[in-house]
């Protein structure tokens, strides 16, 4: 099992809530050959990040596996750049991936806006790259949120291509696992935009690193309508915004959304979001706590990425090594 995050900020509740509370659950449950999560470092690079905020942000991401519960015994943790292997196959699926395929991807829609021009090469070939983190290793399952859906099946459609161009039976078809009440958490001033780490707007999101105080001003800040909770989640379907402040509380509290409805139905955001934030800070402040502790030593963790890129190429190299192969590459 594979997956990955881009250090392109830092984490919000919608990366906790959507990836990596599921990547530890994944995981704790055992079950997979191996569990690897990655800081995709280079696909960060897509858009401009300062150097220093990059090094920066891809260290805090690794405090935020480890403080979530991540464990570098159990699963591999590493910073795609260290990998080599990563880029070199993301070239074979260049050329596997057609152009219209890239053309329809959402992320490239909604990234690149009005102007595609002046957009990276690599915003555009993100989806050929992200096919390759995930086809490296053979992984068969990857965590994800709602918006990444998109991409899995281009994964799928690079594998299929690849196996069919070359008539072989090499690369699997990979499952997007997109579960839970949390696959898309909206962002706190638009209840139609997902919540990005990458949204200009601090209000949008929860970070994990904000303090109580910051918590809780941002949810009575939140963006809602008038109307009190209605009594069953069905009433939500027009209100996304009171919507996705009921999810987050579903999946903050591990409860269905019917059962929150059930003791919250009625209430007004005057009582609402209170609850809301107390129980962000619950879960949040321990691992925001974690998070501070690990990036005082900066070296250890660089230390652990270092062991984490040395065990993913052990499985990535053979893989690449076969790939060429396949291709007609002499080696
Ligand atoms: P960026 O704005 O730079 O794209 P991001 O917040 O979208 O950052 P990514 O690194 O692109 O984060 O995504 C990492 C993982 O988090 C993916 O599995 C993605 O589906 C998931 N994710 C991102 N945002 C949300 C969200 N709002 N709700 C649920 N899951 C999310
Ligand atoms: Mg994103």
């Amino acid at each position: 099992m594979f997956s990955g995050i881009q250090p392109s900020g830092g984490l919000t509740l919608g990366n906790y809530l959507g990836a990596i509370r599921r990547f530890v659950t994944m995981q704790d449950q055992g079950g997979f050959a191996q569990t690897l999560y990655c800081m995709v470092d280079m696909h960060a690079i897509t858009v401009w990040q300062d150097p220093d905020a990059l090094r920066r942000n891809t260290r805090e991401l690794a405090a935020g596996y480890l403080a979530a519960g991540l464990d570098p015994a159990r699963s591999i943790l590493f910073n795609q750049s260290r990998v080599p292997e990563h880029a070199q196959l993301a070239w074979v699926f260049n050329c596997v991936a057609r152009m219209g395929w890239m053309g329809r991807m959402t992320q490239w829609k909604d990234k690149a806006g009005k102007n595609a021009e002046a957009a990276s090469l690599g915003l555009f070939a993100y989806p050929a790259l992200m096919a390759a983190d995930i086809l490296l290793y053979h992984a068969t399952h990857v965590p994800v949120g709602e918006d990444q859906k998109q991409h899995l099946e281009l994964t799928r459609d690079v594998a299929a291509k690849f196996n069919h161009d070359y008539g072989v039976d090499f690369f699997p078809v990979t499952e997007p696992v997109i579960e839970g009440t949390a696959t898309r958490v909206m962002s706190l001033r638009d209840g139609t935009k997902k919540m990005s780490k990458s949204d200009p707007s601090d209000a949008s999101r929860i970070n994990l690193t904000d303090d109580a105080d910051t918590i809780a001003r941002k949810i009575r800040k939140a963006r809602t309508d008038p109307e009190p909770l209605p009594s069953d989640y069905a009433g939500l379907r027009d209100r996304p915004e009171a919507r996705n402040l009921v999810n987050i509380y579903a999946a903050l509290s591990d409860q269905g959304t019917d059962q929150v409805m059930r003791t919250h139905g009625g209430s007004q955001f005057g009582a609402f979001k209170p609850a809301l934030a107390e129980l962000a800070v619950e879960t949040l402040a321990p691992i925001s706590a974690e998070m501070a502790r690990l990036m005082q030593d900066p070296a250890e963790i660089d230390r652990t990425l270092a062991a984490g890129a040395l065990r993913a190429r052990d499985i990535a190299a053979p893989i690449l090594e076969r790939t060429y192969d396949i291709v007609g590459m002499l080696r």
